[in-house]
């Protein structure tokens, strides 16, 4: 499986028939690049308001059927510190795209969650370059924003009122500034061709992220794609493993949404490439209503209990919980 072509990812995703080769694969690629350590970064959904209407999100600024929360600035940093004294080298601050959070709120946040010497990734879209220069200059490490798919047509459909090019130019802006920059795509959107999954992954390669995640897509039932049918979980693992063995040292989650479509599904992708966890880590009172998608797991878990139940988990599998920082292998 070295140097695939687009042609020979087009084969490997249409066809079941070298599946365990594939996962086999990609986990021996993932062994040798990254090893055997898992990385935790703990996940803060700190805000569930929205100004975009993604046509799978339930978070969508249109749906009226959820209660909407804002997290302050303080509880941000109270979680923040609960997640590092449980033993968490990231922390991920996650949002709707939300305007409360100014420049100079954000930086504040940034600033008091860096106190805790964390690495911290932020995951709260599209901003301007220098708004992205200012939480860079504040101490943030890395930034999340997928693209979702890479297919323009596919992804304004998906995107009322959004800017391909515009996303584009987030991600670009973000290497520039000398983050740590992940990306990623759903897998299953209504439409979507398997010619355009190999052109995401080729995507990933070509702009060299440094963290892809990979989800399976799941209808939300308050939202225009309630009727679609679901991502396959096979298909979203393929995705995963080829992106492993294309990019060979990034860190790739195993993504929630896998384990919500899939019994166990979190750990079958850690044995199929992938070598990151991000547990939930946001006040439990809140976990409820940052519903992208419906059923969610971890919406329960409490900080200490689940740290250890992971822990033994991934013992089972061979494998540890990292206790680095977690950035991108040389
Ligand atoms: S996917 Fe993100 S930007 Fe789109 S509606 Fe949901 S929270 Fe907002």
């Amino acid at each position: 499986m070295k140097n695939l072509t687009r042609e020979d990812i087009i084969e490997i995703l249409k066809s079941d028939t070298q599946n365990d080769a594939l996962f086999s694969y990609a986990d021996k690629i993932r062994k040798q690049y990254v090893g055997d350590e898992i990385h935790l970064r703990g996940l803060i959904e700190f805000s569930n308001i929205c100004k975009r209407e993604c046509k799978y999100c339930g978070l969508r600024c249109k749906n009226k059927s959820i209660e909407r929360y804002r997290m302050t600035l303080e509880d941000i940093i109270l979680y923040a510190k609960k997640a590092v004294d449980a033993g968490y080298k990231t922390i991920v601050l996650q949002s709707g795209e939300d305007e409360y959070y100014s420049r100079d709120i954000m930086c504040k946040i940034i600033e008091g969650i860096k106190q805790l010497n964390v690495a911290l990734t932020l995951s709260c879209g599209e901003r301007s370059y220098d708004d992205y220069k200012a939480y860079k200059d504040a101490g943030a490490d890395r930034y999340l924003i997928r693209i979702e798919t890479t297919d323009k047509k596919l992804y304004e459909k998906m995107h009322p009122h959004a800017d391909f090019e515009n996303r584009i130019r987030c991600l670009k802006d973000l290497a520039k500034l000398g983050y740590e920059v992940g990306t990623g795509c759903l897998v299953g959107l209504p439409e979507q061709t398997i010619e355009s999954l190999a052109d995401d992954i080729l995507f990933f390669r070509e702009i060299n992220a440094d963290m892809i995640g990979i989800g399976p897509f799941i209808p939300h039932p308050q939202t225009p794609l309630k009727d679609a049918k679901s991502g396959s979980f096979n298909l979203a693992l393929k995705v995963m493993a080829l992106t492993r063995i294309l990019l060979k040292n990034i860190n790739i989650p195993a993504t929630t949404a896998m384990e919500t479509i899939t019994p166990n599904g979190r750990i079958i992708a850690l044995q199929s490439g992938a070598n990151v966890i991000m547990p939930n880590v946001s006040p439990l009172e809140y976990r409820s209503k940052y519903e992208i998608y419906p059923n969610k797991t971890g919406q329960k878990d409490e900080l200490i209990k689940f740290r250890q139940e992971i822990k033994q988990k991934l013992n089972s599998i061979g494998r540890t919980i990292s206790s680095g920082y977690g950035f991108r292998s040389n």
